[in-house]
Parts: structure tokens; C-alpha cells; sequence
């Protein structure tokens, strides 16, 4: 299995690590520190041995911050977290406090006086976020200093585990669709453009993109830990565990990269500071340590975007090409497990755990899983309504009688990444189930078949996605959608749909189209299919250059939510049309046992 049910959560240790911590902070004569759930690339899902976070205070959340302070100690979650929080750490050592309402800065204030200094770990905190801490808690004279060292490195005894150590492999050129050549005239011929001297690349997602290799260091995002400087003329540097790089990678690298030790690259950037080669750094996800190195060396790092985002985002040919075959193969594995729904949803033998051990091995039956894209969200009855809930074996519910099943889930492939929600009725949906999934999928279907200018920004076309609900007088709080890898991470930017989106959508792009409505307490909808920015078709009297979106999800929506007398006519036929692509293109790759529930599914809704 892909994924895990049960949560590692050690809060009785809290007591004696915090009280460790606390000694090592004396002894730098430091009042606080700070432990973020990030590792040095900032990235989404973390190696175990970077779990400091869920060491320390038993938290196992996606995001999250602890304050160990002498004067006592907080958690930092956001909306997500904070029923699961103060369940999994002890909250005498810990008060649990819910960001954006409380602040860490105004916190650490309220513990601190003038004078006092705050540690942290400059290897895991971006640069936007030191300084904006900076300025905030040096208004009240606290300062902050970065460590060398991670004190909780050296409590952390001999149960810390290994950092990973996956080899990597190739990304081949079928499926990436463009060389690392010219992938990185491309990154060259842009910081020739700004006058910069070099970047630093620290996201492992770009330089898997730049390099055309994928690596396993991660838990369902298939990328190494690694960093590289990109000259704007010259050969680059990979900076990544020699372990990791086989025979026939190296090979593979040689005409593109010089490949060195990740130790290595602290000197090489000192090397370039004091040439004073002016070396470009992603503020918002480069980390503060580097900004530190430059400084040292005597010149100031730039700040300027990773020129690997753009590039990546916008997928070749090949790659969308992939994209459609991937969600071929993950539309059948879905079909499957609806049908196998259906059949024994209402059983009272189904949980939210066996349901997604189930859905990942129609998944695997695909024979080309690679690994799920993220952790399934299965949720039964209320626990739809909690947006990023994941079951546990103590938290899962039997499906319900009469109530609604949200999943959402989706699989790596080698020539795609997918991502999907579907949300479906186990026994008899109530009218109100009814009437709620009728918008959010009249909002979706606003997203699928929206026409729009080149140049079109994800903010304007979010309100598309809640038409239908401000109509009703509802709303749902998290964004329309997020962009999509190629193999790579399911969640990448810069292309995303919600109201503080600014990035133009250009045609190659791949985001997911996903509203929903949650009431509290009840149930969940959400309708998620993954869609490509694409040139619209031309129309008489059209004149300015128009995107569409092709959508790629090949799932049915469930028949038994929809009440056609709520959608207008020309939803119900794109409704249709869509069930018929579907049908189309699944049933001659579905199993003949599995065809007559297509055929039910996918039939045409008057
Ligand atoms: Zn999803
Ligand atoms: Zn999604």
C-alpha cells in the first residue's frame, strides 16, 4: 500500500523532548525557537527523517508550526487542523492556536521582552518568511538568529530516520516531449534577459523538469532532494547524494550537468558571491540559509522567480498526450470502483479505509501505478464536510445508509500525474443532497465549458465556479483549482483558479476543476476532473483569440444526485455529451463484467 492508516503520533514523549530542547536553547542563550513542518526544499509532503515538527509535538499535519519558548510553548495550525491538532499532542505542553486569527509573531511578543533572541533553522524557512518575521518581532526588539545547527538534530537520538537515498531515472524523451538542452537554453536565454549571473534552483520538481529524470525520496511525488545552479552561460552543477545517481543517469546527465556533492554547495555559492556574480533566489521558496551564504561571500543575493515554474507548467505535446492516455488508465481503475460501490456501498462492510485500500488496488490492477498522487481522501457522511480530511484506522467510518461518499484521489503514472473527485450517493440522497450537488456540478460545468481571452488570469474566471451557488445564496471556502504536474507533484503552480490567482492561463496548462459545497455536520460535494487550457474553437463573428478547456477526467458523475429539471438545457447536454466521451472511450478497455454499469452510468439523462 501507497498510502497509510495509521497516524504515528508520540505526544507522551513531548514532555522530555521539549524539556531537552529547552536545555539546548539555554545553553545558546536563546528564549525560543521555531519548528515549521518544511524541510530545505519546502516541500509538500515531507522524508520522514524531516519530521521534526510530528517528533517533537506528535502533530502529523501537512503544515504547521510549534514555538518552544521558556516561558511556554503554542502550536501553530491553519482551518484544517484544528480539530486534529489539540487530539494529538498534549495540549498542557502545547496550546494549539489556529493561524490566520493568531499570529506567531504577535505570540512570541506577548511571551518575549526586548533583547530576547529567537533560534531557528535558516536551511528551513524561505526568505519571505524571515524577513517578514524579522521586521515583525524587531518592532518589539526581538531578534532572530539563524543556527548553524539544528538543536533538535542533536537531541533527536538514534530513532531519527535514515534521509532517503532513492536512485534516480529517466524521464524519457517520449513522455517529457523536450530535451534538456533546450529546456535549458530556455532557463539560460531568461537570465541573460534579467542580467543575472546564475540561479539557484532548491525545488526538487524543477530540476527533475530540467534534468528529465524523476527520483523516489518522496511519498507520492516522485522527485530527489537535490539543488543545482543554473549559469546564465556555462555548463550547471546538480548538486544530489552520489548514491543516487547510477551508472547509466550519469551518462545520461553528462552532456547537460556537472554533477557534485550536495556538501559542495555551500563553497560554490561563497565562490560566486565573491566574484560578485549577481545569483538569482526564489524568495518565496528558497531558503533563508542560502540568502545567508551570498551575504557572507559579500554580495546580496537577487530576487527573482524559479525561470524552471513557467516552462513546466506549460505542458509539450508529449506530455499532454500522456496526460490523456494516464486518465485513460485511471478512468477504468475509477469505473471499477464505482461499480464495486454500487454493489456493496450500502452494506454496512465498507469503511472509508477499506474503500481506498480498494480504490488503490484497481489503481495498481492498471499495472503501470507508480504511486497514488497523494493520500485518498475518503469520506463518509460528515467527514466530507472536513475539506482535507484523511481517514485513519481510528477515525474511519462505516458508509452510512442514505448519505453521501466523498473520494478524491489520484495516481502517478510515467506519462501523467491525475486527480479526482467524485461524490456519490449510498442509498437514498434527500432532496436538499440533491439540490446542493445540482450547483456545485452546474459550477464545474461552468469551469469545463468557459471561453475566455488569452491573457485571462485565474481570478477571473473563479467566479465561473460559484455562480450557481452565490445564486443560492452559498459558497465554498478554498479554491477552484490548482495546477497539475506531469509525473511530478499534484499540486504546482503557478497556474491556479481562485480569487487570489494572477497568473495569465496559457494553453498547455493543466489545472483541476474542482467546487465544492460542505455543510458542516452533514455531508460533503465535491466534483474534481483535471482540465488543459487549450485555443477555443473558432466561431462566426468571433474576433479575439480565445482559451477553452479540455477536460481530461474520464469518471461518470453519479446519475442518482442529478435532477435534470435543475440544470438548464445546454448543461444537461454537455452533461451528456460528456457521459458519452466517457462511455467511448472506457469501454473497450473496461472488463465485460464491468460494461452493463458503464452503460447505466453513462446513459443519456432527460
Ligand atoms: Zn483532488
Ligand atoms: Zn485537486
Amino acid at each position: 500500500m501507497y498510502q497509510v492508516f495509521d497516524e504515528a503520533s508520540t505526544p507522551a514523549a513531548s514532555s522530555d523532548r521539549v524539556e531537552a530542547l529547552l536545555r539546548e536553547l539555554k545553553k545558546r542563550r536563546l528564549k525560543g525557537f521555531l519548528v515549521p513542518h518544511s524541510d530545505q526544499h519546502q516541500n509538500e509532503f515531507l522524508p520522514p527523517s524531516e519530521e521534526r515538527l510530528a517528533w517533537l509535538t506528535g502533530f502529523t499535519g501537512s503544515a504547521g508550526v510549534a514555538i518552544v519558548t521558556a516561558s511556554g510553548s503554542a502550536l501553530f495550525v491553519d482551518g484544517r487542523y484544528i480539530l486534529q491538532a489539540p487530539e494529538q499532542v498534549d495540549t498542557e505542553i502545547f496550546e494549539v492556536l489556529q493561524i490566520p486569527k493568531a499570529k506567531p509573531s504577535e505570540w512570541l511578543k506577548s511571551k518575549l521582552v526586548r533583547n530576547n533572541a529567537v533560534g531557528y533553522d535558516a536551511r528551513l524557512h524561505t526568505i519571505s518568511e524571515i524577513e517578514r518575521l524579522t521586521k515583525s518581532l524587531g518592532a518589539a526588539g526581538i531578534r532572530l538568529r539563524a543556527l548553524k545547527d539544528n538543536p533538535i538534530d542533536r537531541i533527536w537520538g538514534t530513532d531519527r530516520p535514515a534521509p532517503p537515498q532513492a536512485e534516480i531515472f529517466a524521464q524519457p524523451l517520449e513522455f517529457a516531449g523536450k530535451g534538456s538542452g533546450e529546456k535549458l537554453i530556455h532557463v539560460q536565454m531568461e537570465l541573460v534577459e534579467a542580467e543575472h549571473d546564475a540561479v539557484l534552483l532548491t525545488s526538487p520538481e524543477s530540476i527533475c523538469w530540467l534534468f528529465n529524470y524523476r527520483g523516489g525520496d518522496i511519498r507520492h511525488t516522485p522527485v530527489a532532494l537535490a539543488h543545482a545552479i543554473v549559469p546564465a552561460k556555462g555548463r550547471p552543477t546538480l548538486f544530489i547524494d552520489a548514491e543516487k545517481v547510477g551508472e547509466p543517469m550519469r551518462d545520461a546527465l553528462k552532456p547537460f550537468t556537472d554533477i557534485a556533492a550536495p556538501d559542495e554547495l555551500d563553497a560554490a555559492l561563497t565562490k560566486l558571491a565573491k566574484s560578485g556574480a549577481k545569483v538569482r533566489l526564489d524568495e518565496g521558496s528558497a531558503s533563508m540559509h542560502f540568502a545567508n551564504v551570498l551575504s557572507a561571500g559579500g554580495t546580496k543575493h537577487v530576487a527573482g522567480g524559479d525561470p524552471c515554474t513557467l516552462p513546466k507548467a506549460i505542458k509539450t505535446n508529449a506530455e499532454q498526450q500522456g496526460a490523456r492516455s494516464a486518465q485513460l488508465r485511471d478512468g477504468v481503475a475509477m469505473a471499477r470502483f464505482l461499480a464495486w460501490l454500487d454493489e456493496v456501498g450500502e452494506t454496512g462492510r465498507v469503511d472509508e479505509v477499506s474503500a481506498a485500500i480498494k480504490l488503490e488496488e484497481f489503481r495498481r490492477e492498471t499495472g503501470q501505478l507508480k504511486d497514488i498522487s497523494f493520500d485518498t481522501i475518503a469520506a463518509s457522511g460528515p467527514h466530507g464536510a472536513i475539506v482535507h480530511y484523511r481517514p485513519t484506522n481510528d477515525s474511519k467510518r462505516v458508509l452510512d445508509r442514505n448519505s453521501l461518499f466523498l473520494i478524491d484521489s489520484g495516481g502517478q503514472y510515467t506519462d501523467g500525474t491525475t486527480d479526482v473527485t467524485r461524490t456519490v450517493a449510498v442509498g437514498k440522497p434527500t432532496a436538499e443532497m440533491k439540490r446542493h450537488y445540482g450547483l456545485v456540478l452546474r459550477c464545474h460545468i461552468a469551469i469545463a465549458s468557459a471561453r475566455f481571452p488569452e491573457g485571462s488570469r485565474g481570478q477571473d474566471l473563479d467566479p465561473f465556479a460559484r455562480g450557481p451557488l452565490w445564486a443560492a445564496g452559498l459558497d465554498f471556502d478554498h479554491g477552484t483549482g490548482h495546477g497539475v504536474g506531469s509525473y511530478l507533484s499534484v499540486h504546482e503552480g503557478p497556474q491556479r483558479i481562485s480569487r487570489l490567482a494572477t497568473e495569465e492561463l496559457e494553453s498547455g496548462m493543466i489545472l483541476s476543476n474542482e467546487p465544492g459545497f460542505y455543510r458542516e455536520g452533514q455531508y460533503g460535494i465535491r466534483l474534481e476532473n483535471l482540465v488543459l487550457v487549450r485555443p477555443a474553437e473558432k466561431i462566426d463573428g468571433g474576433e479575439r483569440k480565445m482559451l477553452s478547456f479540455e477536460t481530461l477526467t474520464l469518471v461518470p458523475f453519479d446519475r442518482r444526485l442529478i435532477d435534470p429539471k435543475q440544470l438548464m438545457p445546454w448543461e444537461l447536454d454537455w452533461l451528456n455529451d460528456y457521459h458519452v466521451r466517457v462511455r467511448e472511450k472506457l469501454e473497450p478497455l473496461i472488463a465485460s463484467e464491468d460494461r452493463p454499469w458503464l452503460r447505466h452510468a453513462t446513459a443519456p439523462i432527460r
